[in-house]
């Protein structure tokens, strides 16, 4: 990053000097990201539940509950088609990375280790699941020069594939689905003990009488 510098001559500090490198550079994060860039999971999530956001707090959550019952559901109906190793959109992103690379050449250097010649030069290293493009890494999917390379080593390239790609992953996380609760009015009849009632409550407000203390600060004490 290049620092501004003043008339003087002196650098000047920009907002991004002080915070850690890998808070906001893929090239520096730690850990896998999987190609995700989040700037506010809130935001998405308000603009999902957007018509919601003026009712009452109660029917906005059973709203919302019924806004996840449906897309789990959806989800699980669409997942139980699909019939390949990745889910659909990753096998369209297989696809392509396969036609970047297919006129590409790795060489071996290792057992599991090769150079390719692409546009530029690269390590690939199988093992470690690791190119020097840095891709692999970052996104968790193996970029264009590791499928070269994959290939000229004769391996199957759904094994050097993250699992959270892969459809057995999708179908397991919408495997358990959302019951429907039926309104509570329904299901009260004389006599049930399954019911859990609400609790009682007194009418009528609570008064407070508020006297100064020795220390001339106020406060409150509660009447019953
Ligand atoms: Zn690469």
């Amino acid at each position: 990053m290049r620092n501004l510098k003043e008339e003087g001559g002196a650098p000047v500090q920009t907002f991004l000097d002080n915070l850690p490198k890998e808070n906001w550079s893929s090239a520096h994060f730690k850990g896998n990201r999987y190609g995700e860039m989040c700037k506010n999971a809130s935001e998405s999530f308000h603009s999902w539940i957007l018509e919601l956001c003026a009712l009452p707090i109660c029917q906005m959550l059973e709203g919302i509950r019924i806004k996840l019952m449906v897309m789990v559901s959806e989800r699980s109906g669409e997942a139980g088609q699909w019939c390949s190793v990745l889910c659909p959109e990753m096998e369209k992103t297989l696809s392509e990375m396969l036609t970047v690379g297919q006129h590409w050449n790795a060489s071996r250097s290792s057992t599991y280790v090769f150079e390719d010649l692409a546009e530029v030069s690269v390590l690939v290293d199988l093992v470690n699941h690791f190119c020097s493009c840095h891709d692999w890494r970052i996104k968790g999917f193996p970029c264009a020069h590791a499928l070269v390379a994959v290939q000229k080593n004769s391996g199957c390239m759904y094994d050097y594939i993250d699992d959270y790609f892969k459809l057995s992953y999708y179908r397991s996380s919408y495997a358990t689905l959302i019951s429907p609760i039926p309104d509570i009015k329904d299901m009260m009849h004389e006599g049930s003990e399954d019911v859990i009632l609400p609790p009682l409550i007194k009418k009528g407000r609570t008064r407070t009488k508020t006297i100064k203390s020795v220390s001339k600060v106020p406060r409150a004490i509660t009447c019953s």
